[in-house]
């Protein structure tokens, strides 16, 4: 790379990787990638659990629908090993707050309702959509219109199911035009494809950075290790401090880190990006997903065909609600993991490993019984406290305007953005980010190619 590269993109996640493959594919080489850590791939992100390989972030990739997923052919091509998660018999696997299944029946018309709940929300969502002002709800505001609001603990733990668990945050604080319906879904499809593979969700990133990058860990243009804590940015180029004191300039950045990052003090951006800016990144819902993974010297819960997933109910909203056992994926590795979001995932962040394990298990024993073993290991992932990621995923929160998205987007001078949350149609998902990272690139492409700038046109960006 030379000393002073064309672009600079922060972040080697799959936006960062995706803008910089497009930028070497437009014939832009002279660019430099500086990632924080010592790996690429940002939140798609293998761990070693007790032998095997887990995802700690994404997990999922979707298929099945009417439009091509690029990443799921990746997978393809790849041979990922991946499995199709059988959602089908959750309300057979019901389980009450102090043991015991639910009545499947019970649980089927609670279900068919929330069903009902979801198709409103769509119809809602298109008629909102229609009103030529940007007016928008919540997701509670569309259930109270539909008049069915989950309230006991069995109604709200199927919400969390049809909610929270893809949204990672509840119905109250999310929008509704901008979440039903879900474009992955609609474009992708529904299909559950459950990542579990020993290369990792991350070789997909690997196998995009490949195709320009002579090696993922010597290749001069690939800068590991480097924490970026200082933008400075004027019309004449960009500087860009890491915390080893090194300094790198370039025309133009692309900065790829999650919304997390940009909403916590650590870049500091000189000067400070304006004011429609800082709102727009700051009023913007970061949220957090948790897969807790417990190992069990041996298997206690129902196994076999159609108990992949339970649901726990508890009179506290999203109190360990959704399991997973891997028997399909890794059979006989008796590994149960446990999903939490938002709240309860920002709780049980501050909580030591030990107090957590001691909260599960005296669910599990109301469920399995007193004489249950204890778990062997336990993991929990922390994406909120991580100051690379602070937090899982973006959410669009019901306040939040297309104007405002809009913005969280755009570019400042020569300072561009890409990621996971300015993505135009699936925010939060890994085909968001790569496609983000496209986008951005393509933009900077066109700023190169027409001598007209995105991120000079409104010239309010000092
Ligand atoms: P990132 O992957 O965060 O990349 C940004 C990079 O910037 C990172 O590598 C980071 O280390 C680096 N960085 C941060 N700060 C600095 C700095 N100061 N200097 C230099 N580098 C820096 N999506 C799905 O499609 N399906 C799923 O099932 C799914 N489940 C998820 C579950 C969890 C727990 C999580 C966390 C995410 C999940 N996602 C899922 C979302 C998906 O992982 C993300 O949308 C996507 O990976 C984001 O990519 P990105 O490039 O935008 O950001």
């Amino acid at each position: 790379a030379s000393p002073s590269p064309t672009v600079i993109v922060i972040g080697a996640g799959i936006s960062g990787i995706a803008a910089a493959k497009t930028l070497h594919e437009a014939g832009i080489h002279d660019m430099l990638i500086v990632e924080a850590t010592p790996r690429i791939g940002g939140r798609l992100m293998k761990t070693q659990f007790s032998g095997l390989t887990v995802e700690k972030g994404a997990n999922w990739l979707f298929g099945g629908g009417p439009v091509a997923n690029p990443l799921l052919d990746i997978a393809k091509k790849l041979k990922l090993r991946t499995s199709l998660n059988d959602y089908e018999n959750l309300t057979s696997n019901t389980y009450k707050q102090e043991g015991g299944l639910y009545p499947s029946k019970l649980v089927e018309e609670i279900d068919k309702v929330a069903t009902a709940r979801d198709d409103f929300c769509e119809k809602f969502s298109k008629k909102l959509s229609s009103k030529k002002k940007d007016v928008d709800v919540s997701i509670l505001a569309a259930q109270r219109i539909f008049k069915q609001v989950p309230k006991t603990p069995l109604e709200m733990v199927i919400d969390f199911y049809h909610n929270d668990y893809e949204d990672a945050e509840p119905p109250k604080v999310t929008s509704l035009k901008h979440t039903y319906p879900r474009n992955e879904f609609v474009d992708h499809g529904e299909d559950p494809y459950f990542v579990a593979d020993p290369r990792g969700f991350e070789i997909v990133v690997q196998y995009l950075a490949k195709q320009f990058l002579s090696s993922l860990t010597s290749d001069p243009r690939l800068k590991l290790n480097k924490v970026v804590r200082e933008i400075s940015y004027s019309k004449s180029g960009v500087t860009i401090k890491t915390e080893d004191g090194s300094t790198y300039n370039s025309k133009y950045v692309i900065v790829s880190v999650s919304l997390g990052v940009l909403q916590s003090d650590l870049i500091e951006f000189q000067p400070t990006l304006p004011l429609w800016k800082r709102i727009a990144i700051s009023d913007f819902g970061m949220t957090i997903y948790t897969k807790i993974f417990l190992k069990f010297p041996y298997k206690f819960w129902p196994s076999g065909p159609g108990t992949e997933f339970f649901l726990y109910t508890h009179v506290r909203r999203g109190y360990y609600p959704l399991w997973q056992h891997l028997e399909n994926e890794y059979p006989g590795s008796n590994i149960l993991f446990v999903t939490v979001t938002a709240d309860e995932s920002r709780r049980i962040e501050q909580l030591p490993d030990e107090a957590i394990e001691a909260e599960i298990m005296v669910i599990l024993k109301k469920l399995f019984g007193d004489n249950i073993p204890k778990p062997e290991s336990i993991l929990v992932p922390r994406w909120g406290l991580d100051r690379f990621y602070k937090g899982s995923f973006s959410n669009w929160p019901d306040s939040y305007s297309q104007k405002r998205k809009d913005q969280l987007a755009d570019p400042i001078g020569p300072v561009y953005f890409t990621g996971e949350h300015t993505s135009n149609k699936y925010i939060g998902y890994a085909t968001g980010a790569y496609f983000a990272g496209i986008d951005t690139a393509n933009d900077l492409i066109e700023c190169f190619k027409k001598k007209s700038c995105r991120g000079y046109n409104r010239n309010r960006w000092h």
